[in-house]
């Protein structure tokens, strides 16, 4: 048996949908785009929603329809994905890194503040594990210094900050339809924004650039004819993912219903232990459970994980942080810049999490990780 730490649940409705759109007309850019882009706009409260191949082409994206290019700074978090911050340098932009809260592990507004320049052009702030980040903080930062605020929220759909839904509040936001993830369409993206400035730009750059809209062309010159006005990318999600993900988002509340109820059992089970830190949980925010990271102290971690590992969990580590990655110490980033993401890095597990993990694989998990937090030193 090996339980990993996060995958896809897949029933027969889902499998139905992919088999239909592939008897149908279209494999891409058909129907199944825009009532997708339609049910994620809808689920989230935002005006509009354009879906794009992957989570990090909706962060390039988004880098790109905010105008980041050479000579800006965008802010963002060292405890996320890669992604967060390779997407402002596929712009050619300069990412800083600001630490983190080391209650919440999100990216602290305080530390925001230290980092602006004149230089800086936005922030994206990354959602860890689905717990929103101080937004009102954030966008007050933004307001006093005009810039541009993005959201990660790969691991936050359906979570909620203040009686609104992630996806609604700020300039962009992006989400990420990986296995891992809350949804699924295997791999895929989504951008959703209440600007149609914003929207035109994303359209454009999800396709080369083209258009085919008389209104945005300079002059038409017949049927066949197209424009391109900026350089894009054929960053196209297909019908295929899309009829998936329509599905999958029918069934999303109930995804995070299930996700809660397990965080919650393994809250009770740790939450009396010494060396086991458990989640932190604000009130007025809903995290929706991307992950469950646990934190050991006065115990090695690397045992724990080698522990757990060879148990059969398939333990993982979110995140290395990512001025620490060697492409980023070779463009001259500090290897211990953020001391609470050191602090936090040097503890961190995330445990299996998924809505089809049944109660008898948690027990299971459960029982290990007492048992190997009690008995190593
Ligand atoms: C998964 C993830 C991404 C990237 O999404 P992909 O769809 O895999 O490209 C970006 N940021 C964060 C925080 C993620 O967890």
């Amino acid at each position: 048996m090996y339980i990993p730490y996060g995958r896809q649940s897949i029933d027969e409705d889902d499998i139905q949908a992919v088999i239909e759109v592939l008897k149908s007309d279209f494999l891409t850019t058909g129907p199944k785009i825009e009532e997708f882009e339609k049910a994620v706009a809808d689920y989230v409260g935002a005006k509009y929603a354009v879906a794009i191949s992957n989570g990090t082409a909706a962060l390039h994206a988004a880098c790109y329809a905010a105008g980041i290019g050479v000579g800006d700074e965008v802010i963002t978090t060292p405890i996320t994905f890669v992604a967060s911050s390779n997407s402002v340098l596929y712009c050619g932009g300069t990412p800083v890194f600001a630490d983190i809260n080391p209650d919440t592990y999100n990216i602290d507004p305080n530390e925001i503040r230290k980092k602006i320049t004149s230089k800086t052009k936005a922030i994206i702030a990354v959602h860890y594990t689905g717990q929103p980040c101080d937004m009102n903080e954030i966008h007050k930062i933004a307001k006093e210094h005009n810039l541009i605020v993005i959201e990660d929220a790969a691991h936050a759909l359906g979570a909620d900050y203040k009686g609104k839904k992630i996806g609604s509040i700020s300039d962009m936001t992006t989400f990420s339809f990986h296995p891992v993830k809350h949804i699924t369409t295997g791999e895929g993206g989504m951008i959703t924004t209440n600007s149609k400035e914003f929207y035109d730009s994303l359209i454009l750059f999800r396709s080369h650039g083209i258009t085919r809209d008389t209104n945005r062309m300079t002059h038409n010159e017949g049927d066949w004819y197209y424009e391109q006005l900026e350089l894009g990318y054929n960053y196209r999600m297909t019908d295929i993912q899309c009829a998936l993900g329509i599905n999958q988002i029918k069934k999303l509340d109930n995804f995070i219903e299930r996700r809660k109820k397990l965080v919650e059992n393994y809250n009770n089970a740790f939450k009396e232990l010494d060396n086991i830190i458990i989640p932190f949980q604000k009130d007025e925010c809903h995290n929706s459970w991307h992950l469950y990271v646990i934190q050991v102290q006065n115990i090695d971690r690397k045992h724990v994980f080698d522990r757990l590992r060879e148990k059969g969990i398939g333990v993982n580590v979110h995140y290395i942080p990512v001025y620490k990655q060697p492409y980023y110490l070779k463009n001259g980033y500090d290897k211990e810049c953020c001391h609470n993401a050191e602090e936090f890095y040097s503890k961190a597990i995330s445990l299996p999490l998924y809505s089809d993990l049944t109660d008898e694989q948690q027990s299971y998990v459960i029982k290990q990780v007492i048992d190997c937090v009690q008995g190593v030193k």
